[in-house]
């Protein structure tokens, strides 16, 4: 009743019959009654699963109709492309087309004008912006998910000033913030000009206790005896599955996680039934069919005993697959690192929290976890269709710890939310890109009421800001990416393609300084520097590394044109650098992903994300150097970032240009005789199937591919079977 106040009644209809909605949640209730679908502004606080995306689809709905157009904005990949696939089936039943839209950030992505819904990063859209999309003024409603991320330390920053830019643009789009439960809900919402909406209700109950010594003590008084079959989580684990539930585990560390899960595999097999051993044997076959390292295999002997552990060292479909069979009911059991508590909705009738405090490495102690990640952790616990009730359990390792637990976190409001904005790295990184893409930006005093505007100012006041900007200014001078005459501001060409660039100003004038300094250099003193700028993520060293790094370090110290520090701390991020350079190194020289595995002690993630942001610098510094007329360390630079990305030697990147082509295949063809794309047009498609890890399938695909040129096809890489 309340929708046909503003859809038409088909539309009502649709909605109703299609998506099975018979009547609204109260979160939707709410936000209507606070004017959702009348144009204005919400912050809108709700648990999990309680309907916040269908909020969402009303209001893009609303716009779409009236011809607007909708961006939604994650946080995470992993969550934009889930919403896209929702997005995609619930816009398409009206005839609106959705795109997802995350790769590559050196683009302006024009062709994203032609559709009604674009779903992004909120990295990609602070990129789109800053390449001047031109379909971003027809942009009239912004969904922003999981806004309460602007106080993530790495990242907040990043959407702070993309929703500034929003707020500050010419015709300022409605803006919707959907958000976690935080301490200053109040205060986000006046930031954004919105009302904040903060609803309570769940659809399943979720009850939260606190475990220690055969017993969980609920916050409601009620209490419960634990069967005792080995340990505190063992004792929960059992507990849950003998009632046919399943249990979510938040273990603090990847090595944690992954012990758990074996000692929880005892108990998990038991409940297995005979059609899901083989199910989990075949799903655990197809996981090691594309990755055969360590971590996998670990992985895949778990599986089939009904547990898995899940951080982000597995590689992306090890994971999804972790996710399908436990939302299937197939693994009784998933042990998480705490990242999961932030990414994909993955609910289960009981949630436990193994350890509330987490070991700071900046620091060297162990902190606790704040209560916002405990509320998080705690949040998926009960899954709608299948349980009255979930429960979220701590353990507790005193009696003392009982109470303190329930203090601490139970009865706790989640944290407010900090502004990171006043970060000098961030906010220089900030800084220069607002100069370069925003055109109303052309004195000092133009950039100090721009950073009025952010949600920083609001809390601390503009002086603090002002500041912190005028030195990072100055830096940002010094560096040449900005031209100060007196109040007026201007980037220097330099200045706004590292903008463009989306890195660092830091890792430009790293990338500089080595230009000016290194004539055209080894392969390894590029991922050398590849590997020291900010924005990569470096490898940590262990002790047992430091032998083979430094004998490394003895045999090609030639190769890297940096000094060794003196330095014990110094020295010790040296290392770092290097190990990280090595790995890539083995990398681009196709040293096989079980190898690396092993040597590095990482995951298949590790190295997949680990290359994107290597591949991602490479390519700015080779557009860095290009710009400033080192044209020899750009072309280096550029091959290595394609080398980078496909993890191959160079006379390979012609055959893995070709799609179902990755590094081992591509080595394969290439020791066949077909070494580049004229050898495989010249081939027989027969000949060619008789090559290990290339079927039927494939090398049709090669000929196709080869045959007509510009023809996309949509095709499943999966049809073309195992590498091995
Ligand atoms: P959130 O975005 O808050 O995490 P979702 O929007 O994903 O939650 O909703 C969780 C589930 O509830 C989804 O499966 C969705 O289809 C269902 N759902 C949402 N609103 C309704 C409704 N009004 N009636 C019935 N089911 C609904």
């Amino acid at each position: 009743a309340v929708l046909s106040r503003y859809f038409p009644d088909e539309v009502v209809r649709k909605i109703e019959e299609r998506f099975n909605i018979k009547t609204l949640y109260p979160t939707q209730v709410a936000a209507v009654e606070k004017g959702v679908l009348d144009g204005k502004n919400i912050v809108l606080s709700a648990p999990t699963a309680s309907g916040k995306t269908l909020v969402a689809e009303l209001a893009a709905l609303k716009h779409l109709l009236n011809g607007g157009k909708v961006l939604y904005l994650a946080p995470l990949r992993a969550l934009a492309s889930e919403k896209f696939k929702e997005f995609k089936e619930f816009f398409g039943e009206f005839g609106y087309r959705s795109v997802l839209s995350t790769g590559d950030y050196d683009t302006a992505d024009p062709s994203l004008g032609k559709y009604d819904v674009i779903v992004t990063t909120n990295e990609k859209a602070d990129s789109l912006l800053r390449h001047s999309a031109p379909w971003f003024p027809d942009v009239t409603l912004v969904i922003a998910d999981e806004v309460h991320l602007l106080g993530s330390e790495k990242r907040g920053a990043t959407l702070e000033v993309l929703l500034t830019r929003i707020l500050l643009s010419e015709d300022p789009p409605q803006i919707l913030g959907l958000s976690a439960t935080i301490g200053n809900l109040e205060e986000v919402a006046r930031w954004l000009n919105a009302t904040p909406v903060s609803v309570e209700w769940r659809p399943v109950l979720l009850r939260e206790g606190v475990y220690y010594d055969g017993t969980i003590f609920y916050a409601d008084g009620a209490s419960r005896s634990v069967e005792d079959v080995g340990s505190a989580l063992a004792n929960l684990v059992h507990d849950v599955l003998r009632e046919e539930g399943q249990a979510l585990v938040f273990s603090p560390t990847r090595r944690a996680a992954s012990s758990d899960a074996k000692k929880l595999s005892v108990y998990t097999r038991k409940f297995l039934r005979d059609s899901e051993r083989r199910h989990l044997k075949e799903a655990a076959r197809k996981v090691l069919s594309s990755h055969a390292d360590k971590l996998t295999n670990e992985l895949a002997e778990l599986m089939l005993h009904g547990v898995a552990f899940h951080h982000a060292g597995l590689s992306g479909d090890a994971r999804e697959t972790v996710e399908q069979l436990f939302r299937e009911g197939f693994l009784k059991t998933v042990v998480a690192t705490p990242t999961l508590a932030a990414g994909v909705n993955l609910p289960a009738r009981r949630v436990i929290i193994t350890d509330y405090r987490r070991y700071n490495v900046e620091l060297g102690y162990h902190e606790s976890i704040p209560v916002m990640e405990y509320k998080q952790m705690a949040g998926r616990a009960g899954r709608p269709q299948y349980d009255r009730e979930g429960e979220a359990i701590l353990i507790a390792r005193n009696m003392e710890e009982v109470e303190f637990l329930f203090k601490r976190y139970v009865y706790s409001a989640p944290e407010t939310l900090q502004s990171q904005l006043g970060s000098e790295p961030v906010l220089r990184a900030q800084v220069l890109a607002v100069i370069s893409t925003e055109s109303r930006i052309k004195t000092t005093e133009d950039l100090d009421r721009f950073l009025e505007r952010t949600f920083f100012a609001l809390k601390f006041g503009t002086f603090s800001l002002s500041t912190l900007s005028r030195k990072v200014l100055r830096r940002l001078v010094e560096g040449g990416l900005v031209e100060l005459n007196g109040e007026a501001l201007k980037p220097t060409f330099l200045g706004r393609r590292v903008a463009e660039l989306y890195i660092d100003p830091e890792t430009a004038l790293e990338g500089l300084r080595f230009f000016n300094s290194t004539p055209a250099s080894s392969e390894l003193a590029y991922l050398f520097l590849v590997s020291k700028t900010p924005d990569m993520v470096t490898l940590s060293v262990r002790r047992s590394d430091y032998e083979f790094l430094e004998t490394e370090l003895e045999n090609r110290k030639n190769e890297i044109p940096y000094q060794v520090p003196e330095d014990e701390i110094e020295y010790e991020f040296f290392l770092s650098y290097l190990k990280t350079a090595l790995l890539l190194s083995d990398w681009i020289n196709e040293v096989p992903e079980d190898v690396i595995v092993e040597k590095y002690d990482v995951g298949p993630g590790d190295i997949y994300s680990m290359t994107q942001t290597a591949e991602w610098i490479a390519y700015s510094l080779s557009q860095i150097a290009d710009v400033t007329g080192h044209k020899e360390h750009s072309s280096r630079l550029g091959v290595l970032s394609k080398r980078i990305a496909h993890g191959v030697k160079e006379e390979l990147l012609e055959l893995v240009s070709l799609r179902g082509i990755g590094r081992v295949r591509a080595r394969r063809l290439y020791e066949h005789g077909y070494k580049s794309l004229v050898d495989l047009i010249l081939a027989d498609e027969r000949d060619l199937t008789r090559i290990p890890g290339i079927g039927p399938n494939l090398a049709r695909s090669i000929k196709r591919q080869l045959g007509a040129v510009g023809e996309k096809e949509e095709e499943n890489e999966e049809d073309y079977g195992p590498v091995e």
